[in-house]
């Protein structure tokens, strides 16, 4: 058993002022708590390299990226939208945020990592074919996913989404995309008040009202994720690693604990073994209590690795 993890002091260096929460000690944290737990010995690590142009590409318009590109400050800050900002460090923290998930990929598919965590920002999900929202920049799990079904050959993926917030940019990218199948949980009403009207065939979006926990989670992924990946079975899952519906975090107010991360990792790797050769990718989104961001991956990370 072999688990890559994936990160670049460049993802340190995003930096959209001193009070957004979506800071750089973020990643630290998590580092930290692999330490504290004697996880990181057990890691295969991995540099995150640039992602190329053509991986970006089979996602958001070659237009979007170039206006990403030329937004980029000399100094200070850009806001690209009121949540999302860039530094004259953004570029290459974004470039290997989705570099980081094709490597995960590429690690995975050709055998060299079971399993792979990327431990990157900024985070994807919210980001659509062709906007940037929600501290997101390039669509990081979709890069990764259009690069397992258009590079590597596979014909039908998976991704799980857990993050507090419905990952609306995932949603926009792989509607009616019969190759993907994707299941989400989120907290509605919130941020960013999408995925319960109109949703696609191969969208399953369970919502969960303001105060939920562990009982409705698990039912959500027993009742609802479960049997549309058994039908489904999709050769690989990626999973956006939101942790921000754990009970600390401030962000939102669902109460997951660092259990129900480790519980709901062991139920997509029991489908992914079934289905997938074992194939499974996880890339970090939110997650902005510090020492719960910290204690959540490691949770998910050691089930990730069967540790
Ligand atoms: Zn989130």
């Amino acid at each position: 058993m072999s688990t890559a993890f994936i990160t670049h002091a460049d993802c340190m260096k995003h930096d959209m002022g001193e009070h957004h929460p979506e800071r750089p000690e973020r990643l630290a944290a998590i580092e930290d708590r692999l330490i504290a737990s004697g996880l990181v010995g057990l890691l295969d690590r991995h540099e995150a390299p640039l992602a190329k142009m053509g991986e970006l590409t089979r996602v958001h318009p070659a237009e979007y990226v170039e206006a990403v590109r030329m937004a980029a400050p000399q100094h200070g800050i850009v806001h690209l939208d009121p949540d999302t900002a860039m530094c004259p460090h953004t570029w290459n923290a974004a470039l290997r945020a989705a570099g980081a998930a094709v490597l995960a990929t590429d690690l995975v598919m050709g055998k060299r990592a079971d399993s792979a965590f990327c431990s990157v920002r900024p985070p994807g999900h919210h980001a659509t074919r062709n906007r940037s929202m929600g501290f997101c920049i390039f669509n990081n799990v979709a890069v990764a996913a259009k690069h397992a079904l258009e590079y590597r050959g596979l014909a039908r993926v998976a991704i799980a989404d857990f993050d507090v917030h419905h990952g609306n940019g995932t949603e926009d990218i792989f509607s009616d995309d019969e190759r993907v199948l994707m299941v989400g949980s989120f907290q509605h009403p919130f941020y960013p008040y999408s995925g319960t009207e109109d949703t696609a065939p191969n969208m399953f979006n369970v919502p969960l009202a303001s105060g939920a926990g562990s009982r409705e989670f698990r039912e959500a992924v027993e009742q609802v994720w479960m049997p549309e990946l058994e039908r489904f079975q999709p050769q690989m899952i990626f999973i956006s690693a939101g942790f921000d519906a754990h009970v600390e975090d401030d962000m939102a107010m669902l109460r997951f604990t660092e259990a129900d991360y480790a519980w709901v990792t062991q139920k997509l790797k029991d489908i992914a073994e079934r289905f997938g050769e074992g194939r499974i990718v996880s890339v970090l989104e939110g997650g902005y209590s510090l020492p719960a961001l910290g204690r959540s991956a490691a949770a998910h990370i050691k089930a990730l690795g069967g540790f």
